[in-house]
């Protein structure tokens, strides 16, 4: 998760409570440290499940992969010291929604920005320009001469400049790195009924939803130094192939594509089975940086055990110049506070949102969902999966985790939170987060250790590469238990 900037002034005092409580886990022995992400406690259900005669129903089959992705092709050249991007941007658009599409909705963050978007040019694929366009703010629509048909495809070029925000985000720049997450215009999933999910962003949380799609991205420096005469160093979503000067990048089936570059970055690596695993940190903290990379590769080869093999072959984990942390598909930020303030020890930040933002590899990438209306989906599913890799690493912290991760918040609301409902992050936090991995522990504890994995197991086999929703969630797991859940339900969620 991060959060956003825009309210500068609830940011900084935001950012002064998120550091203190940063430094907190350095120095206390005894008291719980806070953690700038939330955490959970013991499971103690209030409801007790009752007996019922329900009995398990058989798993619905899993939906197929679409075997048509959508496609982008992007060419981009960063001018690093200059803050701009200019980039090529081929979208080749497959409907597998099953029903007609009239419009398109193309998605523009980086137009949300001042100045930050400049588009150059826009035709359809056979070159033909497309004049009767409009973009408003995010929003870019595109009337279709005609219906595009299930199964259908319709490609479009774009060319366009970006103006980078100076700001400590996962996009933008600053002193130290350059981030770019969601810098490419793209579609969102469409639900049929519905339309294009798009989402107003809010001050907290995550506002988007992405399809599976496939990106061919190559990647240029203007100039491959920068000022102080370092050499640029580029992380991504996948590993690139070197064509001269030109990194080229296969990433697919994905949910997105980022990539950051710096002067500053050192680089280490290692391997989990056959997944190349990078971590990329500033140099001012060694004692931080393999510890990074460890705990980020044990996250991966835990979770592979349990949910399933990580789809991508290769996986960043990158010191982020802002706080908290970020999930990308393929590559995950981790705040500098979090190497700034490692103590050596798994009791730290480092160590827990390294194994949340790994987690989201699986609920949001693999699995994808609407995460400004129904957060909790990723959110939840992802801090409970810290316990599971405390238990393996760590076995002998997993009271500690509990208590310092949840138990310490007393954290109150509803699970299935909206961003837009919560008075603020920590509210935000506690009810999504950590309440939510609290019903998880309390799910778990009814069910028992074998059905919860195994439901969690189908709920990514089911909803692999697709996106699942709160329905979808409650619908399989009534096929995987037949205890009378309504009590524990109504404990958590205001829905349902
Ligand atoms: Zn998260």
């Amino acid at each position: 998760m991060i959060i956003k900037l825009k309210f500068v002034a609830a940011f900084i005092t935001l950012l002064l409570i998120i550091l203190v409580s940063g430094c907190s886990t350095t120095d206390q022995e005894n008291t719980p440290t806070v953690n700038s992400t939330g955490s959970n406690p013991e499971p103690t259900p209030t409801n007790l499940p009752t007996e019922s005669v329900e009995t398990p129903q058989p798993s619905p089959t899993p939906t197929p992969i679409p075997e048509m992705l959508s496609r982008y092709t992007l060419s981009a050249i960063l001018d690093y010291a200059a803050h701009t991007v200019q980039v090529e941007e081929q979208i080749s658009y497959v409907n597998t929604t099953g029903s007609e599409i009239n419009d398109l909705l193309v998605l523009v963050e980086p137009n949300s920005y001042p100045s930050g978007f400049t588009l150059n040019n826009l035709t359809w694929e056979d070159g033909t320009p497309i004049t009767n366009f409009t973009l408003n703010g995010r929003e870019l629509s595109i009337p279709l001469p005609e219906n595009l048909l299930p199964g259908s495809s319709v490609g479009m070029d774009l060319s366009f400049q970006l103006n980078l925000p100076n700001q400590n985000a996962p996009y933008g720049y600053t002193e130290r790195q350059t981030n770019l997450g969601d810098w490419y215009p793209y579609l969102p999933p469409y639900i049929p009924g519905e339309g294009w999910l798009v989402r107003d962003d809010a001050f907290f949380g995550e506002h988007l939803a992405y399809e599976m799609s496939e990106f061919l991205v190559d990647i240029q420096m203007a100039n491959p130094f920068s000022a102080s005469g370092a050499e640029l160093v580029l992380a991504a979503s996948s590993s690139p192939t070197m064509d001269g000067e030109i990194y080229r990048f296969h990433h697919t089936p994905a949910r997105n594509f980022a990539w950051t570059v710096s002067d500053l970055y050192q680089m280490l690596e290692t391997q989990v089975g056959e997944v190349q695993v990078k971590g990329y940190s500033f140099p001012f903290h060694p004692q931080a940086d393999g510890p990074a990379l460890d705990e980020t590769a044990k996250s991966l080869a835990i979770f592979n055990d349990l949910f399933g093999p990580y789809p991508h072959e290769s996986l960043s984990v990158v010191e982020a110049d802002f706080l908290d942390g970020m999930e990308y598909d393929g590559l995950v930020f981790l705040s500098h506070a979090f190497y700034d303030f490692y103590t050596g020890d798994p009791q730290s930040n480092l160590t827990i949102i390294a194994a949340h933002e790994v987690a989201h590899q699986w609920f949001y990438g693999l699995v994808g969902n609407d995460q400004a209306l129904e957060p909790w989906l990723d959110e939840s599913l992802s801090t409970f999966s810290e316990i599971y890799f405390y238990e393996q690493a760590y076995p002998e912290l997993v009271d500690w985790w509990w208590e310092n991760r949840i138990t310490f918040h007393n954290p109150q609301g509803w699970v299935d939170s909206t961003i837009y409902e919560a008075s603020g992050f920590y509210p935000y936090r506690d009810a999504v987060y950590l309440r939510g991995a609290m019903f998880l522990g309390d799910l778990r504890q009814v069910m028992g250790d074998e059905a919860f994995l195994a439901f969690l197991r189908d709920y990514l086999e089911q909803y692999r590469a697709h996106q699942a929703t709160g329905d979808d969630f409650f619908n399989l797991l009534s096929s995987h238990t037949s205890e009378d859940l309504s009590g524990l339900i109504a404990n958590y969620f205001s829905r349902r």
